[in-house]
């Protein structure tokens, strides 16, 4: 074989896996269908998570990777800890500590899903992949950009990998892949791994947003702020959220929104245009949230099919977070190398996978569909005001806040209250059964 592992996808999970592997002393080449590596063309916030994110209901929910990590901050260096798979890796880049997420109601009636604590930090994604593909190449992986890989076969001695770049299509050898392409990977759909998979949502055309970055934005919020809001006056039919909104690791802000025409409204919204009165827009760019060519898809259950090993949000119903992308490619490679060695490695990735990973539980998908509940049950923005006006300034997740309160909404709003309630109801006949 030319090479022991080939990785698709230069991402953070697939350069972490091309890393890893190279340091490690195998042959590894990693292809990207990008020509510059580093530029970060998916939606993303930034944020590197410190806190635990608890599973539990009453708790506060994330939808990343739930194992603890730790970020030490040091003069001129950061270094990011991840103590169960056992690993730490520099990151040379700006920091800036992250406390709030609040959701604001069209007339800025906060609710606040973290308040106070440290919850994590907004950090540069680029400079933090720029690092890792350094450390890669250091290490002798090969990188090929530029170059899309289209499908993967097992063999009984490896894999194959056909693969498209500038000099036309190839076929690529080795003894192990990585299928780190992200969502709606390529690699997971030539070897059927989505025929295992629930399908939640159907198809949907579109999934895009767009991004923005600011200089000078002024919300009058608390200090390091992430806020969302759904405004239906301005977004008619809201996925979940209008707006994305967090600060980043320099002095700027980035805001997330679907289209352009609804960032424009948001801007001239009476509650939020003095937000804008001295912003400037550095960065305008079309972003890739995800897309929804199979629609909603469960997670990858056994994210490993013959000698292909599956990391990050390649196997994900939704994301992985950086963090769980680069855990889950530190603990893929270190299965492939206990199965090189004639060992059985595999057995423990999935095991891991299954663990360390909140999209697996029931109580993910209550989250997701109950945004999704919230989203649809408002038919204006009187809605959205007239229930955070009544739950203004508690701490917790809105969606649950609001389910576990419908009686209030009763009383005021008796055909609101019957939207909300219906949706509830028709979000838990969405839930996937644990295990699947
Ligand atoms: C709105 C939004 C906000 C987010 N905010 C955060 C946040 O604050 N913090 C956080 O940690 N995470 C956040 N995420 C999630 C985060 O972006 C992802 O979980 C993370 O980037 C996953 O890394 P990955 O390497 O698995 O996949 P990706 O980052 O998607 O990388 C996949 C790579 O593969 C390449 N590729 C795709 N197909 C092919 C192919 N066929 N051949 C070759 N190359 C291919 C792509 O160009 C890309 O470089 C957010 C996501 C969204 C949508």
């Amino acid at each position: 074989m030319k090479y022991d592992v080939i990785v698709i996808g230069g991402g953070p999970g697939g350069l972490m896996a091309a890393k890893t592997a190279a340091e490690d002393g195998l042959k590894v080449v990693l292809i990207e269908r990008k020509k510059n590596i580093t530029e970060i063309n998916r939606a993303c916030l930034q944020i590197f998570y410190i806190r635990k994110l608890s599973a539990s209901r009453a708790g506060l929910h994330g939808d990343g990777y739930i194992e603890p990590v730790s970020l030490e901050v040091n003069d001129h260096t950061c270094r990011l800890h991840f103590p169960v798979p056992g690993f730490s890796l520099d990151y040379t880049g700006p920091v800036k500590p992250y406390y709030n997420w609040i959701e604001v109601s069209p007339s800025g009636y906060p609710i606040y899903r973290r308040k106070d604590t440290v919850w994590g930090f907004f950090y540069d994604k680029e400079a933090f992949v720029a690092e890792l593909l350094a450390l890669a190449q250091k290490a002798g992986a090969e990188i090929m950009p530029e170059t899309i890989g289209m499908a993967a076969e097992n063999t009984p001695d490896g894999v194959k990998v056909r693969v498209r770049g500038k000099a036309g299509e190839q076929t690529l050898e080795a003894s192990k892949a990585i299928a780190a392409d992200g969502r709606e990977s390529n690699i997971v759909d030539s070897l059927g791994l989505n025929q295992k998979r629930q399908q939640l949502t159907p198809p949907r055309r579109g999934g895009g947003l767009v991004a923005c970055e600011l200089e000078g934005l002024e919300t009058g919020l608390p200090s390091c702020p992430f806020v969302t809001a759904c405004i239906p006056s301005i977004d008619p039919s809201p996925a979940i959220v209008t707006i994305m909104m967090g600060q980043m690791a320099g002095d700027k802000n980035i805001l997330f929104c679907v289209s352009e025409e609804v960032l424009q409204n948001f801007m001239k919204h009476p509650s939020f245009a003095p937000w804008f009165r001295h912003a400037r827009v550095v960065k305008k760019t079309a972003t890739a949230a995800g897309g929804s060519k199979y629609g909603l898809l469960t997670a990858i259950r056994e994210p490993v099919e013959g000698n292909v090993v599956v990391v990050g949000d390649a196997a994900a119903p939704i994301e992985t977070w950086t963090q769980g992308a680069v855990a889950s490619a530190y603990m893929a490679v270190k299965a492939i190398e206990k199965e090189l060695g004639g060992q059985k490695g595999y057995p423990e990735y999935i095991d891991w996978w299954q663990k360390a990973f909140y999209f697996h539980k029931p109580d993910y998908w209550r989250m997701v569909f109950g945004m999704f509940t919230l989203a649809n049950a408002w038919s204006c923005d009187e809605d959205v005001d007239y229930v955070y006006n009544l739950f203004q300034d508690k701490i917790g997740v809105p969606q649950i806040i609001i389910e576990e309160n419908l009686e209030l909404i009763k009383k005021g709003r008796p055909e609101l209250y019957e939207r909300l309630k219906k949706g509830y109801e028709e979000a838990e006949k969405m839930v996937p059964k644990a295990g699947s």
